[in-house]
Protein backbone atom coordinates (compact mmCIF):
# COMPACT_ATOMS: atom_id res chain seq x y z
CA UNK A 1 0.00 0.00 0.00
CA UNK A 2 1.03 3.84 -0.64
CA UNK A 3 0.02 7.25 -1.50
CA UNK A 4 -0.50 6.16 -4.77
CA UNK A 5 -2.32 2.59 -4.34
CA UNK A 6 -4.65 2.63 -0.96
CA UNK A 7 -5.27 -0.95 0.41
CA UNK A 8 -8.75 -1.85 -0.42
CA UNK A 9 -9.99 -1.05 3.20
CA UNK A 10 -8.63 2.82 2.61
CA UNK A 11 -9.96 2.53 -0.95
CA UNK A 12 -13.56 1.79 0.19
CA UNK A 13 -13.43 4.74 2.61
CA UNK A 14 -12.58 6.85 -0.21
CA UNK A 15 -14.91 6.03 -2.42
CA UNK A 16 -17.64 7.87 0.11
CA UNK A 17 -15.46 10.90 0.11
CA UNK A 18 -17.88 13.47 -2.14
CA UNK A 19 -15.81 15.33 -5.21
CA UNK A 20 -14.62 18.71 -3.61
CA UNK A 21 -14.57 18.12 -0.17
CA UNK A 22 -12.18 19.17 2.67
CA UNK A 23 -10.75 16.73 4.71
CA UNK A 24 -9.74 15.84 8.11
CA UNK A 25 -8.59 12.28 8.30
CA UNK A 26 -8.00 11.59 12.00
CA UNK A 27 -6.04 8.85 13.23
CA UNK A 28 -3.94 9.32 9.44
CA UNK A 29 -0.59 7.43 10.56
CA UNK A 30 0.99 7.33 6.81
CA UNK A 31 -1.42 10.22 5.73
CA UNK A 32 -2.17 7.42 2.55
CA UNK A 33 -5.78 8.25 2.76
CA UNK A 34 -5.25 12.42 2.19
CA UNK A 35 -2.48 12.08 -0.28
CA UNK A 36 -4.37 9.77 -2.01
CA UNK A 37 -7.86 11.85 -2.15
CA UNK A 38 -6.09 14.91 -3.18
CA UNK A 39 -4.18 13.07 -5.76
CA UNK A 40 -7.51 11.87 -7.25
CA UNK A 41 -8.85 15.25 -7.25
CA UNK A 42 -11.38 14.05 -4.95
CA UNK A 43 -10.30 16.29 -1.93
CA UNK A 44 -9.15 20.20 -2.35
CA UNK A 45 -7.62 20.31 0.64
CA UNK A 46 -6.87 17.75 3.79
CA UNK A 47 -5.86 17.83 7.62
CA UNK A 48 -4.32 14.77 8.61
CA UNK A 49 -4.25 14.42 12.21
CA UNK A 50 -1.79 12.13 14.38
CA UNK A 51 -1.73 11.83 18.67
CA UNK A 52 1.56 9.77 18.36
CA UNK A 53 5.01 11.22 17.57
CA UNK A 54 5.75 8.46 15.00
CA UNK A 55 3.00 8.27 12.76
CA UNK A 56 2.82 12.17 13.29
CA UNK A 57 6.39 12.21 12.03
CA UNK A 58 5.51 9.66 8.73
CA UNK A 59 2.58 11.54 7.90
CA UNK A 60 4.50 14.67 7.63
CA UNK A 61 7.19 12.79 5.75
CA UNK A 62 5.03 11.24 3.30
CA UNK A 63 3.19 14.97 2.63
CA UNK A 64 6.43 16.20 1.96
CA UNK A 65 7.94 13.04 -0.76
CA UNK A 66 4.54 13.46 -2.46
CA UNK A 67 4.44 17.33 -3.23
CA UNK A 68 1.59 17.96 -1.13
CA UNK A 69 2.47 20.81 1.58
CA UNK A 70 0.30 23.03 0.13
CA UNK A 71 -2.62 20.55 0.30
CA UNK A 72 -2.20 19.11 3.41
CA UNK A 73 -1.74 20.02 6.85
CA UNK A 74 -0.06 17.48 9.25
CA UNK A 75 -1.08 17.99 12.80
CA UNK A 76 -0.09 16.93 16.33
CA UNK A 77 -3.29 16.72 17.79
CA UNK A 78 -5.72 14.36 19.88
CA UNK A 79 -8.56 13.34 17.45
CA UNK A 80 -10.91 16.44 16.19
CA UNK A 81 -8.69 19.17 18.47
CA UNK A 82 -6.46 18.69 14.92
CA UNK A 83 -9.24 20.32 13.19
CA UNK A 84 -9.47 24.18 13.28
CA UNK A 85 -12.44 26.24 12.29
CA UNK A 86 -10.25 28.32 9.50
CA UNK A 87 -9.73 24.88 8.26
CA UNK A 88 -13.68 24.91 6.53
CA UNK A 89 -13.30 20.89 6.51
CA UNK A 90 -16.78 19.53 6.02
CA UNK A 91 -15.82 15.58 5.41
CA UNK A 92 -13.96 13.38 8.48
CA UNK A 93 -12.51 10.06 8.02
CA UNK A 94 -11.24 7.93 10.82
CA UNK A 95 -10.21 4.36 10.42
CA UNK A 96 -8.19 1.32 11.49
CA UNK A 97 -9.74 2.08 15.60
CA UNK A 98 -12.23 0.38 17.24
CA UNK A 99 -15.54 1.61 17.34
CA UNK A 100 -15.79 2.81 21.23
CA UNK A 101 -12.14 4.39 20.32
CA UNK A 102 -13.82 6.41 17.27
CA UNK A 103 -17.35 7.37 19.29
CA UNK A 104 -14.46 8.53 22.26
CA UNK A 105 -13.03 10.89 19.12
CA UNK A 106 -16.12 12.39 17.67
CA UNK A 107 -17.05 13.27 21.56
CA UNK A 108 -14.32 14.92 22.63
CA UNK A 109 -13.89 17.97 20.57
CA UNK A 110 -17.58 18.34 19.40
CA UNK A 111 -16.98 22.43 18.50
CA UNK A 112 -14.93 20.63 15.49
CA UNK A 113 -17.46 18.70 13.74
CA UNK A 114 -19.76 21.83 13.36
CA UNK A 115 -19.03 22.51 9.59
CA UNK A 116 -18.99 18.88 9.55
CA UNK A 117 -21.49 17.45 6.97
CA UNK A 118 -19.94 13.53 6.39
CA UNK A 119 -18.70 11.14 8.92
CA UNK A 120 -16.69 8.20 6.67
CA UNK A 121 -16.18 5.41 9.50
CA UNK A 122 -14.51 2.60 9.39
CA UNK A 123 -14.08 1.02 12.60
CA UNK A 124 -12.31 -2.72 13.12
CA UNK A 125 -14.88 -3.91 15.82
CA UNK A 126 -17.82 -2.87 17.22
CA UNK A 127 -19.75 -0.89 14.54
CA UNK A 128 -22.47 -1.13 16.50
CA UNK A 129 -21.51 1.54 19.12
CA UNK A 130 -21.07 4.08 16.45
CA UNK A 131 -24.65 3.36 15.14
CA UNK A 132 -26.08 3.79 18.44
CA UNK A 133 -23.81 7.03 19.03
CA UNK A 134 -25.32 8.29 15.19
CA UNK A 135 -29.04 7.61 16.84
CA UNK A 136 -28.44 9.56 19.45
CA UNK A 137 -26.43 12.59 18.18
CA UNK A 138 -28.71 13.36 15.37
CA UNK A 139 -26.74 11.45 12.44
CA UNK A 140 -27.85 9.31 9.71
CA UNK A 141 -26.37 6.21 8.24
CA UNK A 142 -26.50 7.57 4.31
CA UNK A 143 -24.61 4.42 3.34
CA UNK A 144 -22.31 1.35 4.47
CA UNK A 145 -20.19 -1.00 3.21
CA UNK A 146 -18.62 -4.38 4.31
CA UNK A 147 -15.72 -5.53 2.50
CA UNK A 148 -12.74 -8.55 3.69
CA UNK A 149 -9.06 -7.98 2.83
CA UNK A 150 -6.74 -10.58 4.33
CA UNK A 151 -8.91 -12.55 6.49
CA UNK A 152 -10.24 -9.87 8.04
CA UNK A 153 -13.85 -8.34 7.79
CA UNK A 154 -14.03 -4.53 7.61
CA UNK A 155 -17.49 -2.27 8.12
CA UNK A 156 -17.57 1.34 6.74
CA UNK A 157 -20.31 3.62 8.14
CA UNK A 158 -21.30 6.63 6.09
CA UNK A 159 -23.40 9.43 8.44
CA UNK A 160 -25.06 12.53 7.18
CA UNK A 161 -26.42 15.34 10.02
CA UNK A 162 -30.55 14.13 10.47
CA UNK A 163 -32.53 11.59 12.61
CA UNK A 164 -33.09 8.28 12.08
CA UNK A 165 -35.07 5.27 13.18
CA UNK A 166 -33.25 1.82 13.79
CA UNK A 167 -34.75 -1.34 14.95
CA UNK A 168 -31.90 -3.41 17.19
CA UNK A 169 -31.25 -5.76 14.39
CA UNK A 170 -30.53 -2.66 12.33
CA UNK A 171 -27.85 -1.51 15.33
CA UNK A 172 -26.26 -4.77 15.14
CA UNK A 173 -26.02 -5.85 11.57
CA UNK A 174 -26.54 -2.08 9.96
CA UNK A 175 -29.66 -0.86 8.18
CA UNK A 176 -28.09 -1.38 4.83
CA UNK A 177 -25.70 -4.12 4.94
CA UNK A 178 -28.94 -6.10 6.37
CA UNK A 179 -30.96 -5.29 3.22
CA UNK A 180 -27.77 -6.29 0.83
CA UNK A 181 -26.77 -9.29 2.33
CA UNK A 182 -23.06 -9.14 0.55
CA UNK A 183 -20.98 -12.25 0.94
CA UNK A 184 -18.57 -10.97 3.68
CA UNK A 185 -21.44 -10.03 5.75
CA UNK A 186 -23.00 -13.68 5.82
CA UNK A 187 -19.41 -14.82 6.08
CA UNK A 188 -19.30 -12.49 9.45
CA UNK A 189 -22.32 -13.27 11.36
CA UNK A 190 -21.78 -17.01 10.48
CA UNK A 191 -18.74 -16.76 12.59
CA UNK A 192 -20.52 -14.54 15.36
CA UNK A 193 -22.74 -16.87 15.12
CA UNK A 194 -21.10 -20.42 15.80
CA UNK A 195 -18.83 -18.46 18.27
CA UNK A 196 -22.19 -17.46 20.57
CA UNK A 197 -23.43 -21.05 19.94
CA UNK A 198 -19.99 -22.47 21.25
CA UNK A 199 -20.18 -20.20 24.05
CA UNK A 200 -23.69 -20.92 25.27
CA UNK A 201 -23.04 -24.63 24.65
CA UNK A 202 -19.83 -24.18 27.03
CA UNK A 203 -22.01 -22.89 29.75
CA UNK A 204 -24.91 -25.27 29.37
CA UNK A 205 -24.06 -27.32 32.88
CA UNK A 206 -22.80 -24.37 34.67
CA UNK A 207 -24.64 -23.46 37.87
CA UNK A 208 -27.24 -21.34 37.42
CA UNK A 209 -25.51 -18.04 39.18
CA UNK A 210 -27.12 -14.43 38.41
CA UNK A 211 -24.25 -14.14 35.67
CA UNK A 212 -24.55 -17.26 33.78
CA UNK A 213 -27.97 -16.54 33.68
CA UNK A 214 -27.74 -13.20 32.32
CA UNK A 215 -25.19 -14.41 29.86
CA UNK A 216 -27.41 -17.26 28.73
CA UNK A 217 -29.84 -14.41 28.26
CA UNK A 218 -27.85 -11.98 26.23
CA UNK A 219 -26.32 -15.18 23.86
CA UNK A 220 -29.95 -16.38 23.16
CA UNK A 221 -31.27 -12.63 22.24
CA UNK A 222 -28.15 -12.32 20.02
CA UNK A 223 -28.59 -15.71 18.22
CA UNK A 224 -32.17 -14.86 17.77
CA UNK A 225 -31.34 -11.57 15.89
CA UNK A 226 -28.59 -13.56 13.90
CA UNK A 227 -31.26 -16.29 12.90
CA UNK A 228 -33.26 -13.48 11.83
CA UNK A 229 -30.78 -11.64 10.03
CA UNK A 230 -28.84 -14.73 7.57
N1 LIG B 1 -6.17 5.48 9.56
C1 LIG B 1 -5.08 4.64 9.15
C2 LIG B 1 -5.60 3.40 8.47
O1 LIG B 1 -6.80 3.15 8.55
O2 LIG B 1 -4.80 2.67 7.86
C3 LIG B 1 -4.23 4.25 10.34
C4 LIG B 1 -4.88 3.32 11.32
S1 LIG B 1 -3.86 2.99 12.70
C5 LIG B 1 -4.29 1.37 13.10
C6 LIG B 1 -4.60 3.98 13.96
C7 LIG B 1 -3.91 5.33 14.09
O3 LIG B 1 -4.74 6.18 14.88
C8 LIG B 1 -2.57 5.24 14.79
O4 LIG B 1 -1.59 5.87 14.01
C9 LIG B 1 -2.82 5.97 16.12
O5 LIG B 1 -1.67 6.67 16.57
C10 LIG B 1 -3.92 6.93 15.74
N2 LIG B 1 -4.76 7.41 16.85
C11 LIG B 1 -5.28 6.67 17.87
N3 LIG B 1 -5.99 7.47 18.69
C12 LIG B 1 -5.94 8.71 18.17
C13 LIG B 1 -6.46 9.97 18.57
N4 LIG B 1 -7.18 10.11 19.69
N5 LIG B 1 -6.20 11.05 17.80
C14 LIG B 1 -5.46 10.93 16.68
N6 LIG B 1 -4.92 9.77 16.26
C15 LIG B 1 -5.17 8.68 16.99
Amino acid sequence: MNAQKLSKRLETVAKFVPTGAVVADIGSDHAYLPCYLIHKGIATSAVAGEVVKGPYESALGQVNKEGLTEKITVRLADGLAAVEATDHVDTVTIAGMGGPLIVSILEKHPQSLQGVTRLILQPNIHAKVIREWALTNNWAILDEDILEEDEKIYEILVLQRGAMTLSPSDILFGPKLLLRKAPAFLKKWQREKENWQRVLQSIEGAEPTLEIEEKRAELTALLDLVEGAL
